[in-house]
């Protein structure tokens, strides 16, 4: 599932190249793809003819707010999600949900093969927060400078969960999912089954550095290899190859050789080295 590093570059190439031009229409393939409005007239009359100024991010979601304050378009990729700039005349992919058209023949298209990745057609009253509830309650982006070692361990203060559990959950913190809670478990040093209020002063403080290293990293390599990602032109990322212990399942450590492994943490595969990291 995308995480910050992916939502960050799909943001990033979208910026590229979908500002300034015009939403000339479009078409809904598939109507629970729209989480607001429910009606598909009513998302494609909101956004037509409106002009993009900028993508924004916050936690895992997209927002472009359009031209003169007329409205926004938000968008969480959840597990499958791929927002794809393509020549219109490309045919659709089986899994296309949402079709925005614009001038020259482009086209930006929503495939989504597990459908539960949605889109949101925001009038320009409103605040994207009122209408997308997940965005009322997002925890610290954590690579914002106000993001501290002492913010992270107030909202782990009070916690009697894994830190593996806490990090996962938007409340606590905004962006992380299963790929880079595991990476950054493992450069902090801590096991991911350690009671999160337990943590010592320095293990936070290598918890905050580590969870800020390896998202920067995963950004610089354009996301990650895994799963479905896709940057808006269609290209993976490069993170998969050098990551420490996700999906490296009985693999020898790159520290210490000792044979990685795998638990289930809160119905979550949990990847650590037993010998690394510790409680
Ligand atoms: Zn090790």
């Amino acid at each position: 599932m995308p995480e910050l590093p992916e939502v960050e570059t799909v943001r990033r190439g979208l910026n590229q190249l979908t500002l300034d031009r015009r939403i000339e229409g479009g078409e809904v393939w598939r109507d629970s793809s729209l989480a607001y409005p429910l009606s598909s007239q009513a998302f494609l009359e909101g956004i037509q003819g409106e002009t993009i100024a900028q993508w924004e991010r916050r936690g895992k979601y997209l927002i472009a707010r359009f031209q003169g304050d007329r409205g926004s378009l938000g968008v969480h990729l959840r597990m499958t999600g791929q927002l794809l700039w393509v020549d219109r005349s490309q045919t659709p992919q089986k899994h296309t949900r949402i079709r925005l058209f614009f001038p020259k023949n482009r086209e930006l298209r929503f495939v989504d093969v597990r459908t539960f990745g949605r889109v949101w057609g925001i009038e320009g009253n409103r605040d994207p927060q009122e209408i997308i509830t997940g965005l009322q309650k997002l925890g610290p982006e954590p690579l914002e400078d106000s993001f501290t070692p002492e913010v992270l361990a107030a909202r782990l203060s009070k916690s009697q969960r894994p830190i593996k559990t806490a990090l996962l959950d938007q409340k606590v913190l905004a962006g992380l999912g299963n790929i880079y809670v595991d990476e950054a478990l493992f450069v902090s040093k801590i096991r991911p089954d350690a009671i999160a209020a337990a943590l010592t002063r320095s293990q936070i403080s290598a918890l905050h550095t580590a969870i800020r290293n390896v998202l920067q990293t995963a950004i610089d390599k354009g996301g990650t290899t895994i799963s479905d990602f896709l940057n808006p032109l269609g290209v993976n990322g490069n993170y998969g190859a050098v990551a420490w212990v996700y999906r490296r399942t009985n693999q020898p450590c790159r520290v210490c050789e000792t044979p990685i492994e795998r638990i289930k943490l809160a119905g979550r595969s949990t990847h650590f080295c037993p010998r690394c990291q510790s409680l």
